[in-house]
């Protein structure tokens, strides 16, 4: 189902095609060198499924989290959870990446970057993050709307349509869907 990215592509590819949820928690994990368990496993499970093989998610996550606690410690408290992630270690479960149905439904506390930023966070917030992507205008209005509405994944939606100028029929309902049409769109 999924294809296979590199690890030197990945700055571009959150650029382009990774929806807003996923987009706060790679800013946040480059920014803050860290991120709490919830973050990590849905920024986790998400990079797994658009294809980045274990051994770059481990380099990927080593590199930033190295910087705030130090690589050993990084290998000793946090490499296993990852390789949990793919399947390498405890039960061998193989871990879905999480749907928008089971990220909008989360609960993030204080300090945690996960969730659906169309959810969960502020209206400044959201407006602000939503103008870094060019969402703009009447755009913008409609999105406000239907977060107010409560169709969070509907104002997804109406987000991918705008910065890919291109329908998005079926709607988003899935992380890793919106960034495979997003590929789609622009290949
Ligand atoms: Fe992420 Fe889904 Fe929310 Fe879009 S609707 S930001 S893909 S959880």
């Amino acid at each position: 189902e999924f294809g296979e990215v590199s690890l030197k592509d990945i700055d571009q590819l959150a650029n382009s095609s990774f929806p807003l949820c996923m987009r706060h928690l790679f800013e946040k994990l480059r920014e803050e060198h860290h991120l709490k368990h919830g973050g990590r496993m849905q920024l986790g499970l998400f990079l797994k499924g658009v294809g980045l093989k274990l051994e770059d998610a481990l380099a990927f996550w080593r590199a930033e989290f190295s910087q705030k606690v130090g690589s050993e410690r990084f290998d000793k408290e946090y490499a296993y959870s990852m390789r949990h992630n793919y399947g390498k270690e405890g039960k061998r479960t193989d871990y879905t990446p999480y749907s928008c149905q089971k990220i909008v439904s989360s609960t993030p506390g204080v300090g945690d970057h996960h969730g659906c930023p169309y959810r969960h966070f502020s209206e400044e917030n959201l407006r602000a993050a939503l103008g870094k992507m060019g969402v703009g205008g009447r755009t913008m209005d409609d999105v406000m709307d239907k977060v107010r509405n409560r169709h969070y994944q509907l104002a997804c939606t109406l987000t991918f349509e705008a910065i890919h100028a291109s329908s998005c029929d079926a709607g988003i309902n899935h992380p890793n869907q919106y960034f495979s049409d997003s590929q789609k769109v622009l290949k």
